[in-house]
């Protein structure tokens, strides 16, 4: 824990501002970047506009992928798109990218949520408003319908909150808030008040999210980005993964993540103890990540450089 502290604390002292990275990065001085990675030894990565930009891969991601799977780096996909069960997301993200679709190496604001009812409400009645793709990860779990929760006299354990489109209906928001204000647990996905689909700007849940949390007086325990609970679950498999390949146990400062918004993947990994490094190949371009106000411990153009810029063994 000593070692741990003393290196971020030494991090800290030395760490640049975005701006000031993002200057280097144009003037070609990588030697912060390296410097930066040193002693990394496992990858959280964030999919949109790290790995994949409009559902293209970005150029480098894939080579970027297969050469931490060649130098056995563990990593964890991290994303809050949560319509659909990891299955179907690692394979379309085959489809994109041509690489095996490995669902258990994804972690979605969907299955960080049943992780955290399987630990802290092991056997108890859930109302899960999620897809039915997605509801697929809380398999094993006792579901409760919105009308048999409303019917029953025993109430839920716990309300989870997720993308859940026709589902979100005004009758179903209400059995929630009952059984709610009945003193479930709280939890949501995410708070994202909205997103663009190809209609255009469209209403997410968070937005349905933050009227509960309005009409209830209290917060929802949000279990995907920037939540810190979506972290230490990817900061968990990590562990195990280095474990069972018989290494040293890894540290969370040990771990980088990769992003491209400056708040909800940077800011969040870092308040979590992890390394947090920016790309620009998708939400902000170098002006914008500047003007965030953020610190990073580093700035990349893009995923493919950072896997570059990681020491020899
Ligand atoms: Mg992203």
């Amino acid at each position: 824990m000593r070692v741990c502290n003393d290196r971020r604390a030494s991090r800290r002292r030395a760490e640049p501002t975005i701006a000031a990275m993002s200057n280097d990065l144009r003037d070609g001085l990588r030697d912060d970047l390296r410097a930066a990675l040193a002693g990394v030894r496992a990858f959280v990565l964030d999919a949109d506009g790290v790995l994949l930009y409009r559902g293209e891969p970005i150029p480098g991601s894939t080579v970027a992928l297969q050469t931490l799977r060649a130098r056995a780096i563990p990593y964890r996909v991290v994303t809050n798109f949560s319509l659909t069960h990891r299955t179907t997301l690692a394979a379309q993200f085959s489809k994109a990218t041509g690489l095996p679709a490995e669902p258990e190496l994804i972690i979605t604001a969907a299955s960080a949520a049943a992780e955290y009812t399987r630990r802290h409400h092991p056997g108890g009645r859930l109302l899960v408003l999620a897809s039915p793709d997605a509801a697929r990860e809380w398999a094993g779990q006792h579901l409760v319908s919105p009308e048999d929760a409303d019917a029953g006299s025993t109430p839920v354990d716990a309300v989870v909150i997720g993308d859940a489109g026709e589902a979100l209906s005004f009758a179903n928001l209400d059995v929630a808030f009952r059984q709610l204000r009945g003193g479930a647990a709280f939890i949501a996905m995410h708070r994202n008040p909205w997103w663009v689909t190809p209609k255009g700007p469209t209403l997410d849940s968070g937005a349905l999210v933050m009227g509960l949390e309005a009409a209830l007086g209290r917060r929802a325990v949000i279990c995907g980005k920037p939540s810190p609970v979506v972290f230490r679950e990817a900061v968990a498999e990590l562990r195990a993964d280095v474990a069972r390949a018989g290494g040293a146990r890894l540290l969370t400062s040990d771990v980088a993540m990769v992003g491209d918004d400056p708040r909800a993947d940077v800011a969040a990994a870092r308040r979590v103890g992890l390394r947090g490094f920016l790309v620009l190949t998708g939400k902000v371009d170098r002006a914008a990540a500047g003007a965030s106000g953020v610190r990073a411990d580093g700035v990349a153009e893009t995923l493919a450089e950072i896997v570059a810029g990681l020491p020899p063994r």
